[in-house]
């Protein structure tokens, strides 16, 4: 998001919108999926030669979840952003990178279910179920099926 300082000259400027997630080069593992940055942003020049922007951005992220790798959905709120950015004769100034920075050091080190409120889904696959042994039940029956069969003659 780049800021053109001759826009600013005559006063203040409110920006508001929706940025391409792109740009910011958020996706860290491959597998994030980033929603559309919203941004709700005032930017001001202070003095001669300060750009201050604040201001809210909010984007969702959708992530296999660290432990259950189902994807969950996070949601990225900065809702005090905030750039101060000296200059001297540039054109405008780029604030990608401070909000690149601001996003990335938001979100948790291993996002999973509990980061959104949640439990991870039980995995019934997982669940162990003992298997009746047939090889065991068989010979069970032949140690004792001589003395069973004695059994039944005798009544
Ligand atoms: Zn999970």
């Amino acid at each position: 998001m780049k800021i053109r300082l001759a826009d600013l000259w005559d006063g203040p400027l409110d920006l508001k919108g929706e940025a391409a997630p792109e740009p910011y080069d958020l996706i860290i593992n491959g597998n994030e999926q980033w929603s559309p940055l919203a941004y709700n942003l005032h930017a001001e020049i202070l003095g001669e030669n300060e750009l201050l922007v604040r201001g809210s951005i909010n984007a969702s992220l959708t992530v296999p979840c660290a432990r259950c790798l189902e994807p969950i959905t996070l949601k990225v709120i900065l809702p005090e952003f905030t750039s101060a950015t000296p200059f001297t004769s540039e054109e405008s100034i780029d604030l990608t990178l401070p909000i690149r920075e601001d996003i990335l050091l938001s979100l948790p080190m291993a996002p999973s279910h509990a980061d959104v409120g949640g439990k991870c889904p039980p995995n019934v696959e997982k669940i162990y179920s003992a298997k009746v042994d047939q090889f065991a039940e068989q010979r069970r029956s032949e140690t004792w099926g001589e003395l069973d069969k004695f059994k039944e003659e005798r009544e």
